[in-house]
């Protein structure tokens, strides 16, 4: 997420290790992290553990640092509660699962008021309910400085309906949900215009941003429908996320850059601002889309299903394929290779 700054400012020491993901590596060979009951560790969008009765317990947890992922001049405490937790639900929804209970933990500046508290877990709790969880413990304490929330959620799915990142295969399709760019357009309105001028511009690119939809009823029936290899939720920009996943699955994949969904919120802000929407759905993040692989045979099968069950549209952009590269093939033909998305210690998107 962009709205970086403090990530830069300690991040230089991690930047040079190779950033999030080579310290994510270093933590992981340095901990155990092997257990017969832990299906899935570190490096999917969350944990799968064993449990009884055939089904598979899903547990991811997030943090949420004022400055670095909100500002408080941009948003307001229903709106951050909501996103603290939607932003984890969306995890539970790239597994195929279904939300079950949400740990909250929060560490709050000492000047905060108790309606702040009050509406900040008025919006965790109207997520939980939207989706079908429920908040079930946690912790409050004091920041000397910012406001710090951390969300643990956990999932439930049978384990015949898990989808991890690790299964895509050579011409798989690639299928996301909804459309791309409008929370990052909505990023950029508040960091041009602030909150009250974005607001009147596009209401719709700055819910996107500040009260974002996990896709928790399109994840389940993309799970259900049968023929979805891989998944992973889109929080750091479609291309970035994608090489996420290829990477996992140890392949390459083609996008076709005419075919990618391009929020209607993200070209009239970008109109407004004289910028790339089509950037922004390729490279922004926070959108928390579906991106998923489905065997070829099943794809239009399983889009429409998700259609029709979820009113989300469904749009295949690409395809899997053998080599290890991502590249993006524009509309005349070129193809560019896809390097990298947003790394929170590099504090950049590398995707120039
Ligand atoms: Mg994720």
């Amino acid at each position: 997420m962009k709205q970086a700054g403090l990530a830069k400012r300690v991040g230089t020491d991690i930047g040079a290790l190779g950033g999030e993901f080579a310290l994510i590596e270093r933590i992981a060979a340095g901990i155990k992290t092997r257990d017969d009951d832990l299906l899935v560790g570190i490096g999917d969008d969350a944990a799968v553990l064993r449990v009884s009765g055939g089904k598979r317990c899903v547990v991811t947890t997030d943090m949420l640092f004022e400055d670095v992922h909100f500002r408080l001049a941009w948003t307001d405490a229903y709106r951050l509660g909501w996103k603290a937790v939607a932003v984890n639900l969306s995890d539970i929804a790239a597994m195929g699962a279904q939300p079950t209970f949400t740990f909250v933990a929060v560490a709050l500046r000492a000047d905060s008021s108790v309606c702040f508290v009050e509406e900040l877990y008025r919006g965790m709790r109207d997520a939980c309910a939207q989706y079908g969880s429920v908040v079930a413990g946690g912790d409050t304490n004091v920041s000397p400085t910012g406001t710090v929330i951390n969300v643990t959620q956990m999932g439930e799915v049978k384990q015949r309906h898990t989808i991890l990142r690790r299964d895509a295969a050579p011409g798989d399709r690639i299928l996301v949900t909804g459309a791309l760019g409008n929370a990052a357009a909505g990023l950029a309105l508040l960091e041009a215009e602030g909150r009250a001028s974005a607001e009147m511009i596009s209401p719709l690119a700055v819910e996107a941003q500040l009260r974002p939809t996990p896709r928790v009823f399109e994840g389940r029936a993309a799970a259900r429908a049968g023929g979805v290899t891989a998944m992973m939720d889109v929080s750091d920009g479609l291309l970035g996320d994608l090489r996420k996943l290829c990477r996992s699955s140890r392949v390459g994949a083609r996008v076709r850059g005419e075919c990618v969904p391009v929020g209607e919120a993200a070209r009239a802000a970008a109109a407004h601002l004289n910028a790339d929407a089509d950037r922004w759905a390729l490279y922004g993040g926070e959108d928390y889309a579906l991106l998923m692989t489905v065997a070829p045979d099943r794809a239009d099968a399983v889009r429409a299903e998700i259609e029709e069950k979820t009113g989300t549209p469904v749009s295949v952009i690409g395809e899997i394929t053998a080599d290890a590269e991502v590249a993006l093939v524009r509309e005349d033909g070129t193809c560019e290779p896809v390097r990298r998305g947003w790394d929170h210690f590099a504090g950049t998107n590398g995707a120039h």
